[in-house]
């Protein structure tokens, strides 16, 4: 049999993107007889043991990962991608009679923001629309008073950026961490809310996690129960049948993680990767030009362009050549981007930066 590694892509894509190797082996090896049990875990009930472990145990390393407070927080497991959240954070947070300050940093915040204008609970404390190149600047002074959280995107995956920080506020900070949960260590106690959909760093579409500070939880919203995290909770996250697969292989990626030391160990490794690839687009003498504001650059999603649009087409079609894939920049911004979530490898970085030299050398006098 060819070996397997040999004829795997390297894939860069923004999401759903690469796992790591030993994720795929281990799901090929439990694939059509899980752990004895003469299924696969995708056709078994969710209500057997073999499943429901799975569920109790995904939930569990998640807090111990993340340090998670249980007296504080719960985690949720849901379905509808990280998109259902643009609505469920209104509808369960501002309830109709307060509203969300929503923080315009890129396309996905500016979505964020749309859903929640539409069931008129949010308006823009900072930020520009289209206007995504850096991280925008915002002042809490101008937080109306019936305001009941601040909205921010941890990482803008399109135009990449990614905020350092966060403020002190006395009002709950929601974060839509999709791009860049379970990269590196986050203190989950500065937050009201988190949520992150499951296809970038923590496995593949399907699953969001959602984490959420106890006193944000209202049992008497007269929400649908589908819409009510209240009620996901009462139901163990099993209110629907749970997306078994994708919080299977949620199990195996938090396992990994915790294999390879940690979000400590794991935000190191993406931070040195990210570096490999920006040092070498800042000593590109300008042939590779960086699309985000320098001091905002995102660890996880690198934006780039060519000197010509000519050169960029040949560029994402000679790396196609040589197997590399999902470089090409979102549509609406343009340029390339490597994206590099925890199943990219250092040396996957290696062979991007190589063949980013190798075009350069080949073509800068077509600049
Ligand atoms: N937020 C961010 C930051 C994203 O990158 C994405 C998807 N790329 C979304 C939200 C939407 O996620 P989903 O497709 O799971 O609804």
């Amino acid at each position: 049999m060819q070996d397997m590694k040999e004829y795997r892509k390297l894939n860069f894509s923004s999401g759903p993107a690469q796992l790591p190797m030993e994720v795929l082996e281990e799901i090929r090896d439990d694939l059509i007889n899980y752990k004895g049990s003469g299924m696969s875990i995708m056709e078994m009930s969710h209500r057997y043991s073999w499943y429901s472990d799975v569920h109790q145990e995904v939930i569990q390393r998640l807090k111990t990962l993340l340090d998670i407070n249980e007296d504080k927080y719960e985690v949720i497991l849901m379905q509808g991608g990280a998109r259902a959240q643009f609505s469920m954070v209104p509808l369960n947070i501002a309830n109709r009679r307060r509203k969300g300050a929503y923080i315009l940093s890129g396309v996905w915040s500016e979505e964020a923001y749309n859903e929640a204008l539409a069931l008129d609970s949010g308006y823009i404390l900072a930020g520009e629309i289209g206007n995504y190149e850096g991280i925008p600047d915002y002042n809490l002074e101008d937080i109306r008073k019936d305001t009941s959280y601040i909205h921010f995107t941890s990482n803008n995956t399109i135009s990449g950026t990614q905020y350092k920080n966060f403020p002190k506020t006395d009002l709950p900070i929601v974060a839509d961490m999709t791009s860049d949960l379970l990269s590196k260590k986050v203190n989950v106690d500065n937050f009201g809310l988190i949520y992150a959909a499951a296809q970038k760093n923590a496995g593949i579409a399907g699953v969001t996690i959602v984490i959420i500070n106890k006193e944000l939880l209202n049992k008497k919203n007269n929400l649908p129960a589908s819409l009510n995290y209240f009620e996901h909770i009462k139901n163990s996250s099993m209110l629907s049948t749970p997306p078994t697969f994708s919080i299977y292989v949620l199990n195996l990626m938090t396992k990994w993680i915790e294999n390879m030391g940690g979000l400590n160990t794991i935000e190191k490794i993406n931070l040195q990767k990210a570096k490999l690839i920006y040092d070498y687009i800042d000593n590109s003498s300008l042939f590779y030009t960086g699309l985000a504001a320098q001091n905002d650059r995102s660890t996880m999603n690198i934006t780039f362009k060519l000197p010509t649009k000519e050169l960029e087409k040949l560029f994402l079609d000679e790396a196609e050549k040589m197997n590399i894939i999902g470089v090409n920049g979102h549509y609406l911004l343009g340029g390339c981007r490597v994206s590099n979530y925890n199943g990219i490898t250092k040396d996957d970085i290696n062979k991007m930066v190589l063949f980013m030299k190798e075009f350069k050398e080949i073509n800068s006098d077509k600049r």
